[in-house]
């Protein structure tokens, strides 16, 4: 189905239809192949391909290739797969590096027009030369060389004639500039790497400001939708662009980008994390790249309610990590199969079960979709509870089980407890209960009993790991910090033993499970065979 975009892009689209009812929407959505998709991408694949769609336009994916020395093949596929995964529709791939020619050919018309030159400065006096927001910058002495000789230099540039950081092309601008950017930016460079997609062809490399604009208007582009520190760089977009004879010009316009609580969101840093083997890569669970949200059992609808939720405008916040939540749990709390899991499990005997009695009981796999089917389980003498819904001594109000209190085992009976059972080190190591068969399902008028837990029988279970994560970071916005590693939290990925229903669907789905009265997990199996569980979301 379409989808709306609220907000100002939406005004100025359909501003621009009614000047002009011919205009066909073409927006692209320009990743850097230099590591994996994160939430924020995902807003702009949403902006980007929903508005494209909602106007009949069309949408590329552009993979923004022009820095040899951080970029990968295997970043290009994974970004496709990201993308793909999360139900767009990709129509058309393009690749900067393959326009390469023609940018070459955009910066000499520059030259000849006296709007470009060769600098030889060093980068630490193109540094220094350009100034403060307080201070002027200085003109190169570079930047008065005539044509010819920049057309020669800008050659030699291309036929590898110079080393890394000796000569530039940049743009003669202004030096004067109130905008920095346009105190004679960098236009090309030379790197010394070899390129994923054009191996060895090129020395030099243009630099994005010179790319960007470029490859819109190449591709007919009609909205180039950047996030808001693009603003300045609008500028020299345009300027660009009004200098060189290209046929199409595409307008720039800014939102606010995606921020999310306790967490970072640059494939740089996340870089270092996996560097540093804070993380266990790309996909672990506890960062928010698309990869590491589906391996923890997030949905491609969950994440795009998210972003439509946290809507698109040019008003910039930290989006709170329950918003994110909620839109999981919205998703999940219709789709998942139920099942009973019992963590850090404590044994319980009931006394008044023979030990060969095994009875079956037939539940919901939901308990609002009658859909979703039913499965059996077993009631038996020896069964698991949580040992946190055991407390020796508790008041009165307690819910869980105690001594002197009567609870019910969920879609069973009810038990209470005759004795203890602990260890030398005074530790709990099962507990002996009576059950009452008169309370099948049913709630005897004469009786009270304190709460509603669950169990699994002993003859019905899978021994697992469960595995919980909370945030990577100690605090809100790590992002702002210098040294955002001194903020890493200890506590992020937790392991905790435990048994949960034998009952699998021989598929272990991709959707997660709900573990009644613990949350939602992603079951999965490891090479050794061994189950784990892997916490999507906690229940509230
Ligand atoms: P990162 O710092 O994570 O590398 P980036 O902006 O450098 O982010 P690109 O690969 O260049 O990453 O981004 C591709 C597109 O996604 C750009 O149009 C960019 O503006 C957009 N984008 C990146 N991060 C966010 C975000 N947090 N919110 C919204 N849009 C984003
Ligand atoms: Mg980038």
């Amino acid at each position: 189905m379409k989808k709306k975009i609220h907000g100002f892009i939406e005004k100025i689209i359909e501003n621009d239809i009614k000047k002009n009812n011919q205009m066909i929407l073409r927006t692209r959505f320009p990743p850097e192949p230099n590591g994996y998709l994160h939430i924020g991408h995902v807003k702009s694949i949403y902006l980007n391909f929903t508005l494209a769609e909602y106007y009949n336009g069309l949408c590329n994916l552009r993979y923004d290739d022009t820095n040899p020395k951080k970029e990968k093949k295997k970043f290009v596929n994974a970004i496709k797969k990201d993308i793909l995964w999360m139900g767009f529709n990709i129509k058309n791939i393009t690749f900067t590096s393959e326009y390469f020619d023609i940018l070459y050919t955009y910066a000499v018309e520059l030259i000849k027009k006296k709007l470009a030159y060769v600098d030889q400065l060093t980068k630490k006096e193109i540094h220094d030369y350009r100034g403060t927001l307080k201070q002027k910058g200085i003109n190169s002495p570079y930047r008065n060389q005539n044509v010819q000789k920049n057309l020669d230099l800008f050659s030699k540039m291309k036929n590898g004639f110079f080393s890394e950081g000796t000569v530039c092309l940049r743009a003669k601008i202004n030096m004067s500039s109130s905008s920095i950017i346009m105190r004679d930016p960098v236009l090309y460079r030379v790197i010394e790497s070899k390129h994923y997609h054009t191996q060895n062809k090129w020395f030099i490399y243009p630099t994005y400001d010179f790319a960007h604009c470029i490859s819109d208007a190449i591709e007919g582009i009609t909205h180039s939708l950047c996030t808001l520190e693009f603003q300045e760089n609008k500028k020299l977009y345009e300027w660009i662009l009004t200098n060189i004879s290209v046929s199409n010009y595409p307008r720039q316009y800014e939102y606010a980008r995606l921020k999310l609580e306790f967490t970072i969101l640059s494939k740089r840093k996340l870089q270092i994390l996996i560097e540093k083997k804070i993380i266990s890569g790309w996909d672990d669970p506890r960062i928010p790249t698309i990869s590491g949200l589906r391996n923890k059992g997030y949905t491609p609808e969950s994440l795009r309610d998210f972003v439509q939720k946290t809507g698109f405008s040019k008003q910039d916040s930290l989006i709170p990590l329950h918003l994110l939540e909620s839109s999981i749990r919205k998703d999940l709390n219709m789709k998942s199969i139920r099942r009973m899991a019992v963590i850090d499990p404590l044994l319980i005997i009931i006394e008044n079960i023979d030990l060969l009695h095994c009875e079956n009981i037939t539940v919901p796999n939901h308990p609002n979709v009658p859909t979703m089917g039913s499965r059996k389980i077993i009631f038996s003498r020896e069964i698991y509870i949580n040992r946190d819904d055991f407390k020796e001594y508790a008041d009165d109000n307690y819910t869980r089980l105690t001594y002197n209190n009567e609870v019910r085992l969920r879609y069973a009976y009810t038990i209470k407890v005759t004795r203890i059972e602990k260890n030398k080190k005074n530790e709990i190591i099962k507990l002996f209960c009576i059950y009452d068969k008169n309370t099948f399902k049913t709630q005897p008028k004469n009786k009270k009993i304190s709460g509603v837990i669950h169990w699994i029988s002993k003859k019905n279970v899978i021994p697992t790991k469960f595995y919980f994560y909370s945030p990577l970071f100690t605090i809100k916005n790590p992002d702002l910090e210098k040294n955002f590693l001194n903020y890493i939290s200890k506590k992020s990925k937790i392991k905790k033993n435990g048994f949960i229903e034998k009952d699998l669907p021989n598929n272990i789905s991709c959707i997660p499970y709900q573990f009644e009265r613990i949350g939602y997990f992603i079951i999965k199996k490891e090479k050794n065979k061994l189950t784990t569980c892997h916490q999507t979301v906690s229940l509230k």
